[in-house]
């Protein structure tokens, strides 16, 4: 490796992928030359400039051949050919030489990390190729007193437990242990290891490990972009010497997938009790610690001694070598292309940068096998002595425990060692037929039979599930039934018999739900009754099950079906049949908000069904928030939830990254349920979907006109004040009035132009005075708001009731009065939002009451000229030169009542929100 013994650091930056390229994304990433990696910051175009090991460009620059592989046009493009030989060979060339490797991707979900490390179809990543390079040598090697060994096992860990991925029996409860022996470090019990004596057996592994990922996480109803997955592959050479006695080399090496990234935005967290509850990937944090310790010591030199985080976390265990240790460590950086992810590909990069320094401390792994059995005998002899003394004497139960498993991992060690890999390898193959056939002639049936493949959020696991439709009915369901064929789905949403699968012999194919009420879609569009299934039909069945159909004696099989595109449709159909807003309009805005409903909304559904298990009385809905809605003149409509708690009927808002920060906390409860764990069960204070009804929550907001103060009227007007569903629910008084700099309140200097006002110095004092109709269950409010120019909201006082009096004054001053301030006065509102705290059921009224005021006051609206106009003229002939409601109202009633309804609703539209009912929500909560 020619480094000495410092950690290499690759950089990789991929191709735009649709959603970058539908949002018209821009490139950020420059890599000069072939060390050097460049990001630019798209708000400020300042540039930071890296340098790694290596800096792979991947964006452009190549084209597709025939069978896949991305091949360069340009010698500036990095393929996967080039990765490993720069990489992969010396992981090879290590291993040969008795070292320990290690190989771990690095980057948000996405970026390309198992591209890298796996790769996809005749992309084939790092590892089958290591893989397949490996038994290559192997058979060129081949000498008479030379004897190679190959192992492999595969895991994963998820939520600080590992499992096992090339185990055939159930997951033991809470998963496995990791331990930690006196010479070899941290190691997983009981992990499956398997020999292997060829690639296509060590090929047939790995997919068997990708399948069990892929079953458990759909089952699990978790995101596997937070798992990580280790596949460990032990490599022994054994030479037998001349003079007797067999020496061996022993190499292992760790590919390790790491879990995305992204980091929890801050506002998701913020204000949210339940933040040091839900450790969003402890791992993944704990290594983000680990690499800082061993950069900072690395930095210090002076000997000082830092304590290494390993221990905080099973990840950085199992890495302990691989950072610190006996090994030649790899460290792959994917990153994205695209502006949107700059602040992710920063941290990635800067990440990057502090591995760089970390060196290691490989040693070449050789003994001579006489003398390490002897060692082992000679070790168990005292360990043996030890345990008979400490039962009799001090010694605590759990420090014998620990003797005894030490005893017996080394006797298992022994066994090892004394038997041939004739006998290993006879002893796996009694186990179960050979995994390689099994995959050919899954794939010959693919050719023949009806079948449903599943698409999985995660590329790498989708296509990896196959459930063939045989002549005859099949079951599907998540408890297997005594007779007839059953295809089995588990997890979430998933009766004991779910629908019906029907196959005529001439491969049609019917479904039939099995009961009434059940979330099955095709297509997007749901079904209910029977159904014939059609090529290419995306089948949804609810919770987290995803396939697509397909008949292999008919034509027209698509190979574009992404899991993606099958959201969309759900997604899309769903916006439609609500009535909703036509989404996809094309826009930027109509794009980004598109996915992130997307995005949103199956993770709103499955929250629904954690609860309805859970046997929380809790619904989940998704709205649609405009800035003017959250108080802001500018900015995107966001997607937050609102979150029903019908026990104690209580409302909340999350926005999007709170909830999916809460999201993680259900899936983890979820999770521990299913894993029979005892105490899954939170209290108040740590349960997910619990929000305290003294978690200030937004109520409302209303618009406020500022005309009249650009043309120096003062007035004093009453307001609707509209829920986020766009019903008038009170009304919001407020005085605006025009002063001078000193404060005192001007009257009867108005202007007739805005522009009279350019160029003098005047403050304008906001009175929030009162409102009425708050909703019953609010127990405390307050308003926010932001004028013209402030750099922050502000605040009234918090009031009690649903009738409070907030009795707020705020001068805004202008010295002088711009262009911009007179144009924000004239054309521009003042959005006021409600916050507050409720009040639990019991504690007051058990109704909802949300009392609506009539009124005729439109918003905004065509008849805006007309009413100012009119406003003026009253001014002016007034004698009281303060306007009050009453001259609005018979301003007013001018305005012909049915225009005015209409204009109101369609401000409404434009300044509230869109309630998006979930698929398997509940009714939307209506005020009455
Ligand atoms: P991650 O494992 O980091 O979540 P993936 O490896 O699954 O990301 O990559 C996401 C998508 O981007 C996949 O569809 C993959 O094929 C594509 N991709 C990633 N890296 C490259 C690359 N270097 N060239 C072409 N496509 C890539
Ligand atoms: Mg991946």
């Amino acid at each position: 490796m020619g480094k000495g013994d410092s950690i290499i650091v690759a950089v990789r930056v991929r191709p735009f992928n649709d959603r970058e390229k539908t949002r018209n994304c821009k490139l950020v990433i420059e890599m000069p030359d072939e060390e050097t990696t460049v990001i630019r910051d798209p708000k400020t175009n300042d540039e930071k400039r890296f340098t790694y090991d290596h800096s792979y460009w991947s964006h452009d620059g190549f084209s597709e051949k025939k069978n896949g592989y991305l091949e360069p046009t340009d010698p500036h493009y990095a393929d996967q050919r080039r990765v490993f030989e720069d990489l992969g060979r010396g992981v090879l060339a290590n291993a040969w030489a008795g070292y320990n490797c290690s190989l771990f991707a690095y980057g948000q979900t996405g970026s390309g990390k198992s591209y890298s490390i796996v790769g996809f179809k005749n992309n084939k990543g790092i590892v089958p190729i290591v893989c397949e390079e490996l038994f290559k040598q192997i058979a060129d090697n081949k000498k008479k007193n030379m004897q190679f060994e190959v192992f492999v096992s595969m895991m994963e860990i998820y939520c600080e437990k590992v499992r096992d991925l090339l185990s055939s029996t159930p997951p033991p409860k809470g998963g496995l242990k990791v331990r930690e022996h006196p010479k070899n470090g941290f190691y997983v019990e009981n992990l499956t290891t398997v020999p292997v004596n060829s690639f296509k057996e060590i090929e047939a592994k790995i997919e068997e490990g990708t399948k069990s990922r892929t079953i458990a996480a759909t089952q699990m109803n978790a995101t596997s972009s937070r798992a990580h997955t280790i596949v460990k592959i032990t490599f022994n050479q054994k030479s037998s010497k001349q003079a007797g006695g067999t020496s061996m080399k022993k190499s292992e090496i760790n590919l390790v997938d790491l879990a995305g990234s992204e980091r929890q935005s801050a506002a998701g967290t913020e204000g949210d009790r339940l933040k040091e509850g839900i450790v969003i990937n402890q791992s993944l944090t704990t290594l983000g610690r680990v690499i800082k310790a061993l950069h900072d010591s690395q930095k210090a030199k002076s000997g000082k001694k830092t304590q290494i985080p390993y221990r905080d976390s099973v990840l950085t265990c199992l890495l302990k070598n691989a950072l610190g240790g006996n090994s030649k460590t790899i460290m792959i950086a994917a990153i994205s292309p695209a502006d949107i992810n700059f602040e992710e590909t920063l941290s990635t990069l800067r990440f990057a940068d502090r591995a760089k320094s970390i060196k290691t401390n490989a040693v070449v792994n050789e003994n001579q096998t006489e003398r390490a059995l002897r060692e082992l005998r000679e070790e168990n002899l005292r360990l043996q002595s030890q345990i008979q003394g400490g039962t009799a004497g001090d010694a605590s139960n759990e420090e014998i425990e620990k003797l005894r498993r030490q005893l017996a991992e080394n006797q298992k060690e022994m066994e090892e060692m004394e038997k041939s890999w004739q006998q290993k390898i006879a002893e796996e193959a009694a186990k179960h037929a050979s995994g390689a056939s099994e995959k050919v002639e899954m794939e010959a049936k693919k050719k023949k039979m009806c079948h449903l493949w599943n698409l999985n959020e995660d590329p790498a696991l989708t296509n990896v599930i196959v459930h063939f439709i045989p002549v005859g009915e099949s079951v599907v369901g998540n408890k297997p039934t005594s007779s007839g064929n059953f295809i089995q789905m588990s997890g979430l949403s998933i009766l004991p018999q779910h629908v019906t699968l029907k196959n005529d012999g001439n491969n049609q194919i019917h479904l039939s739900p099995c009961s009434e009420d059940l979330d099955i879609f095709i297509n997007g569009k749901p079904v209910h009754g029977e159904t014939q299934l059609q090529q290419n039909d995306r089948v949804f069945f609810g919770g987290n099950h995803l396939y697509v159909f397909n008949n292999p004696t008919k034509k027209g099989i698509r190979t574009d079906i992404t899991y993606e595109n099958a959201q969309a449709e759900i997604a899309q159909n769903h916006a439609a049949a609500l009535g909703n807003r036509g989404l996809g309009g094309g826009s930027k805005r109509d794009l980004i908000l598109e996915e992130e409903l997307m995005s949103t909304l199956p993770l709103v559904q499955r929250a629904n069904a954690m609860a309805t298990e859970l046997g929380r009385n809790v619904k989940f809905e998704i709205v649609l928030v405009s800035p003017e809605m959250r108080g802001l003149t500018s900015g995107l409509t966001e997607i937050w939830v609102k979150v029903h708690n019908i026990s104690e009927d209580t409302y909340f808002l999350w926005e999007k990254s709170r909830f999916m920060n809460r999201y993680y906390g259900m899936q983890e409860m979820y999770e521990a349920k299913q894993d029979g764990s005892e105490d899954w069960n939170m209290p108040k204070e740590r349960d997910p979907f619990y929000e305290p009804p003294d978690s200030p929550v937004f109520i409302a907001s209303s618009v406020v006109f500022l005309q009249s103060l650009a043309y120096l009227i003062d007035v004093e007007e009453q307001f609707p004040i509209v829920d986020l569903s766009g019903q008038e629910i009170g009304l919001l008084t407020v005085g605006l009035s025009p002063c001078s700099t000193t404060g005192k309140e001007l009257r009867g200097e108005y202007v007739e132009d805005p522009d009279q006002l350019i160029g003098k110095n005047i403050a304008f004092k906001v009175k929030v005075i009162s409102a009425v109709g708050l909703p019953r269950r609010i127990l405390k409010s307050n308003c926010k708001y932001r004028f013209f120019g402030s750099k922050k909201m502000t605040t009234t006082a918090t009031v009690s009731g649903n009738t409070p009096a907030y009795g707020h004054e705020e001068t805004f001053q202008f010295k002088p009065v711009t262009k911009e301030v007179a144009d924000y006065l004239a054309n521009s509102n003042l959005y006021i939002t409600f916050w507050g705290t409720q009040r639990p059921r019991g504690a007051s009224s058990r109704k909802n009451s949300i009392s609506t005021i009539g009124s005729n006051e439109a918003r905004e609206g065509p008849n805006k000229a007309k009413r100012v106009e009119r406003l003026v003229h009253q001014a002016k002939t007034s004698e009281n030169r303060n306007i009050s409601v009453k001259a609005l109202e018979t301003v007013l009633k001018g305005v012909d009542d049915n225009e005015n309804r209409k204009t109101r609703k369609q401000s409404m539209k434009k300044a509230g929100s869109t309630t998006i009912k979930s698929r398997s929500g509940s009714k939307k909560p209506k005020a009455k």
